[in-house]
């Protein structure tokens, strides 16, 4: 089946979706992105991802281009004609495409990109990964400082990665100040006895729309959650540690730098806050 995807209203087979080479997305990592979980054929969380995405669009002044209702209409349009049990809707929106290349920014009526795509991941929502775990190497981080707005410009968290793979791991959660900042596309959590430790929010990190939700439920659930800074020091000496995303919701963490986390396999908090942000997401899908 040819996967048909949305270009600026389109509705069309991926190989004739076309983007201009003065796109400023393509010239300049001039874009934002969202990427929306679908579990049982349903949007999960859609609604904090369109908040989000107005948020990073207005940080970077750029209009937005297609209303929350018309967005929320297409991802379920693609999800329906892509036939996706489970996977994700990747959506970007860039600056558009002015005649020429420029440092300034083109005029305020070029019309934006809107892009959106789905990807099918038969058994996203399955714990086979997560029973395993993930193991991290620490990089310093290099990224730019709004990391708070959800750019396109992801090479330095690509890198992390290849530089994780490259040292038999899976993913990289990356240091500033000698303190954790976040994973290459993750929020990133220690546990202690019964409390969650995550970075504070600020512009620093990502404000993960899953990290949200699973601190929510965690205070729900009596766990105890401190916002604050930590080191790999400490998270190596955790009793768990974990990631979150929309895409791998909830993902335990069983090595830091080569150094095994609590007894190596799936801790009970990570186990626990993964049944229940699942079960809480597939009730409130849209
Ligand atoms: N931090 C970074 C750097 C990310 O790229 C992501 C995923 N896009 C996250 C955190 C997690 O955010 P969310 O829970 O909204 O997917």
């Amino acid at each position: 089946m040819t996967r048909t995807v949305y270009l600026n209203g389109e509705y069309l087979p991926e190989h004739e979706a076309k983007v201009s080479i003065f796109d400023r997305g393509f010239l300049m990592a001039d874009g934002v992105y969202e990427v929306t979980s679908v579990i049982d054929g349903k949007l999960i969380d859609f609604d904090g991802h369109a908040v989000r995405l107005e948020r990073s669009l207005r940080e970077l002044d750029m209009a937005q281009p297609i209303s929350k209702e018309d967005l929320l209409a297409a991802h379920r349009e693609l999800v329906r004609l892509n036939e996706i049990d489970e996977g994700g809707v990747y959506l970007q929106i860039t600056r558009g495409a002015p005649a020429d290349r420029d440092f300034a920014y083109p005029p305020a009526d070029t019309p934006a990109t809107v892009v959106m795509f789905t990807q099918s991941k038969p058994g996203l929502s399955a714990n086979t990964a997560a029973a395993k775990g993930i193991k991290v190497i620490s990089i310093e981080d290099l990224r730019w400082g709004r990391r708070d707005i959800k750019t396109v410009q992801l090479l330095y968290p690509s890198m992390g990665k290849m530089a994780a793979k490259a040292a038999g791991c899976d993913d990289a959660w990356m240091v500033e100040d000698g303190a954790v900042t976040e994973g290459t596309s993750n929020n990133a959590y220690i546990v202690k006895g019964n409390t969650i430790i995550t970075r504070q929010l600020s512009n620093d990190i990502l404000h993960g729309i899953t990290r949200a939700a699973v601190l929510r439920f965690a205070k729900e659930a009596q766990m105890k959650v401190e916002e604050r800074p930590f080191s790999i020091a400490e998270a190596q000496e955790a009793d768990e540690a974990f990631v979150t995303s929309a895409t791998t919701f909830v993902m335990p963490v069983v090595e830091i730098d080569g150094a095994q986390i609590g007894d190596g396999k799936q801790g009970a908090v990570a186990a626990r806050l993964r049944e229940i942000y699942l079960d809480e997401s597939r009730k409130a899908a849209i």
